[in-house]
């Protein structure tokens, strides 16, 4: 019989690329938790809905009442845990929802898999496993060299980062106190279909498409390391099936760019597929706005243990996995529609405060 993954945050950009990847890849059945923030978007499941493998719970992970009758219920044979507040600057401007859902939330769930693994069978608690999904960015700022590693001390700088470390630290806690069998895998910035357009890679390119000003904080010379959204998709897959009961996993594209390179050659393209665009050459719409607050100056990801041990590599270079992206938004433009008439806050990032 097909086994039961149930995965938090699936109605999110990565949770949904995960489920329909193993709805599409796998036999797995699934139960999406998610409580259905701003970030969500159910549109984003597609079909899933009409399959008989998916199942959706509309949960907060906050409720410890809630998440025992959905482990009760649905029985799982592991958790795929990527719930969260993700966004930046976000937690900049209100960091209490980081709080509560990153570390509060976290601990709940793994309160509520613990008694669950607690008091399975054998074989059932010997195949367990809980996922905790988070992001290089615990590891704090890099100078000019120099690549995160799964030693490289923990050192978070912005509030969401802080409150991933808190929740890294949580499944790590759990582990060695408890014996829940965890594994954890911190991934670099993702981009690709069904990213919420307050995001960077989305922002610019319904920016450009409307002829609006493309925000870009400081001088642009700050770097991240990217992975299109499917390779992390799969890597999940491969980490929660194989990796090894305590150990932490860094996921990245190989893909550094400094941001200013990344919207010029986002404008380039643009300019490309656009060729009747009136708002060519998009780099015109280059604005360089006042730095984020505590704007972490590089990261990027040594990802050779994943590749070693699992034998993950991404497929897509950032050139095809950017033209992907941008054919999806130009295609799309309904999906971006309705979430920014649900008043998303892409466009006032940056923006008012221009230099
Ligand atoms: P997202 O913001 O697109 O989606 C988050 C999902 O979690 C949403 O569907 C939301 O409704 C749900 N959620 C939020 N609070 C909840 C709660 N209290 N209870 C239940 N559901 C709740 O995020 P994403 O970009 O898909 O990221 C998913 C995970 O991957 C996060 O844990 C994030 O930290 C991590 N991550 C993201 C990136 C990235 O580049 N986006 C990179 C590395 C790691």
């Amino acid at each position: 019989m097909s086994k039961t993954l149930l995965i938090t945050g699936g109605a999110g950009f990565i949770g949904s690329a995960l489920i329909r990847y193993l709805l599409r890849e796998s036999d797995y059945r699934i139960v999406n938790v998610d409580k259905l923030t701003y970030a969500a978007s159910l549109e984003s499941l597609e079909d899933a809905p009409q399959n008989p493998r998916y199942a959706f719970e509309r949960v907060d992970i906050c409720d410890a009442s809630a998440l025992e009758r959905v482990f009760r219920e649905h029985r799982p044979d592991g958790v795929i845990h990527l719930a969260a507040e993700s966004h930046v600057d976000r937690s900049i401007d209100g960091p209490a929802d980081f709080m509560q859902t990153n570390i509060i939330g976290t601990f709940h769930l793994l309160e509520a898999s613990l008694a669950y693994w607690q008091q399975l069978g054998a074989d059932a608690r010997a195949a367990f496993r809980f996922h905790h999904v988070s992001t290089d960015e615990v590891y704090g700022s890099l100078g000019d060299t120099g690549y995160f590693t799964e030693t490289t001390p923990y050192a978070p700088n912005s509030p969401y980062s802080a409150s991933k470390a808190s929740s890294d630290l949580l499944v790590r806690a759990w582990h060695h106190t408890y014996g829940l069998p965890v594994v954890t895998s911190n991934c670099s910035n993702n981009y690709g279909p069904y990213q919420f357009p307050e995001k960077l890679i989305p922002l610019m390119i319904l920016n450009a498409l409307e002829g609006k000003p493309l925000p870009v904080y400081g001088t642009g010379t700050n770097v991240r390391d990217w992975l299109f959204v499917d390779d992390h998709a799969r890597a999940l897959r491969d980490v929660f099936e194989r990796g090894r009961i305590g150990e932490q996993y860094n996921i990245g594209g190989h893909n550094e760019k400094r941001n200013i390179d990344l919207v010029r050659e986002l404008c380039t393209l643009l300019d490309e597929m656009l060729p009747q665009s009136p708002h060519r050459p998009h780099d015109r719409l280059i604005t360089f706005v006042e730095d984020r607050r505590g704007h972490d100056r590089r990261y990027a990801i040594d990802a050779s243990k994943i590749q070693r041990e699992l034998g993950w590599k991404p497929r897509e270079t950032f050139q095809t996995g950017l033209r992907k992206t941008v054919q999806w938004y130009l295609n799309n433009r309904d999906w971006c529609r309705a979430i920014q008439a649900r008043g998303y806050r892409g466009e006032r990032l940056g923006l008012a405060r221009r230099v």
